[in-house]
């Protein structure tokens, strides 16, 4: 074990990690970033092409994170030199007057953010691409669009370097000892640092387990599905925005979002918000049959200009807590000890704000935000460890 000390130990190089990472280097903290495949990795829930950012979410608290994540993501980009957020604009579907669409607004207003809530006659003027119930329309939120999300993590990865911090990929964690200087193993080596922040995404259970912290987490396995264009380029970004769609009775229950043509040339991507639920270890055996069939439905019913099949499917995971809401907190009897778990399939956008308060807990100091929604103990302890 080498007498190096590191202010801060981040164990996870997803983009939840790498964010708080990026935050600590950028204010000269001595930072270490652990993480356990070899980088770039396709097996978490940070890979891939894109990522839909927006303001308008139900929850204010959201709405309110998201200005700053907003200004940061553009600071990221201006560090790194390469686009990461491409502002579209971003569309929210459900019924007009219906408790999701007016949710939005309330918290758009309420943070002062742009919008635009169109009547149905003028949602399916403008989107004619689309074939929803009559009643249905949109709230548009300019200040949405796109990440890039393999780009947003080698940014955050790059200038976390740049400001003098240290990666090590191939490091998998394998035992934390506490204590004021923190020991962390790995098969290897054997680090050091006055605090840890954990950010395992869906091997959450496997290395909160020693600390006696079994959470409610369900790691689902989400088809990334790419459908092929009848008519090249009528849903580019010019024409339809990344959208959200409350599908509360259509789609079985389960809520639907889509991108534009901007990945694959001529797919536009759309999938469930959802998947079966998995052990991490053996996701490639998980059948998800239905949620092709059931996008298959929903497809040729609602964008009836796209192939009804999909032409490429990927795999990605969700990290679901029961209230959709992360885990940002210190690990119960450990103030030096941070973990940021449970992103339920909505955390890359949040990550500046999340890498922020994960950094500022870690430093001891008081979050910019209420973290009152992200408590730890907002959990009843969970019997079998
Ligand atoms: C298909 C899909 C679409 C999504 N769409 C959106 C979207 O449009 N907008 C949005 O905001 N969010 C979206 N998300 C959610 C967002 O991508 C995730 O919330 C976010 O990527 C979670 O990041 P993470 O760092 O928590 O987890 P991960 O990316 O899984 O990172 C965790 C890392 O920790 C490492 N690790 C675990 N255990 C150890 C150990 N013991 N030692 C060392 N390293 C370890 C893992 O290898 C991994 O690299 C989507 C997610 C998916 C899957």
């Amino acid at each position: 074990m080498s007498d190096e000390i590191y202010d801060v130990v981040v164990v996870g190089a997803g983009v939840e990690g790498s964010a708080a990472a990026y935050y600590l280097a950028k204010r000269g903290k001595k930072t270490l970033l652990l993480e356990q495949f070899p980088l770039p990795h396709s097996r978490g829930s940070s890979h891939g092409q894109s990522r839909i950012t927006r303001k308008a979410y139900s929850q204010d608290f959201y709405t309110e994170m998201m200005h700053e994540a907003t200004d940061i993501w553009r600071q990221l980009e201006r560090e790194a030199g390469w686009e990461v957020f491409r502002q579209t604009g971003f569309i929210a579907i459900g019924q007009y007057k219906g408790d999701f669409l007016e949710d939005n607004i309330s918290s758009l207003k309420r943070n002062n953010a742009q919008f635009e809530y169109l009547t149905p006659v003028d949602f399916r003027r403008r989107y004619p691409m689309l074939r929803y119930p009559n009643d249905f329309s949109c709230v548009a939120d300019p200040d949405g669009g796109i990440l890039r999300a393999d780009k947003a993590l080698m940014a955050y990865q790059t200038m976390f370097k740049t400001f003098g911090g240290r990666l090590i990929d191939g490091a998998m964690v394998t035992n934390i000892k506490r204590g004021n200087i923190v020991t962390l193993e790995t098969p290897n080596a054997t680090y050091r640092g006055r605090s840890v922040i954990i950010c395992p995404g869906p091997w959450a259970s496997q290395i909160l387990r020693p600390f006696g912290v079994k959470l409610p987490l369900k790691t689902l396995r989400i088809s990334v599905m790419y459908w092929k264009e009848r008519d090249n380029g009528s849903h580019a970004s010019s024409k339809l925005l990344p959208f959200y769609e409350k599908a509360v009775r259509r789609c079985r229950g389960y809520d639907v979002y889509g991108l534009p043509n901007e990945e694959y040339p001529g797919h536009v991507k759309i999938c469930l918000h959802s998947g079966p639920d998995i052990d991490t270890e053996l996701r490639d055996q998980a059948d998800d049959k239905w949620v092709i069939d059931l996008m298959k439905g929903y497809v040729r019913e609602h964008f009836p200009s796209l192939e009804p099949s999909p032409s490429i499917v990927e795999t990605c995971i969700y990290t679901n807590t029961p209230d959709e809401h992360p885990v940002l907190d210190y690990i119960p009897g450990n103030r030096n000890i941070v973990v940021g778990v449970g992103f339920s399939g909505h955390g890359f956008k949040l990550s500046p704000v999340v890498g922020k308060v994960l950094g500022q807990l870690a430093c001891g100091e008081t979050p910019s935000y209420s973290l009152t929604p992200f408590r730890i103990d907002r959990f009843p302890p969970q019997a079998g460890l």
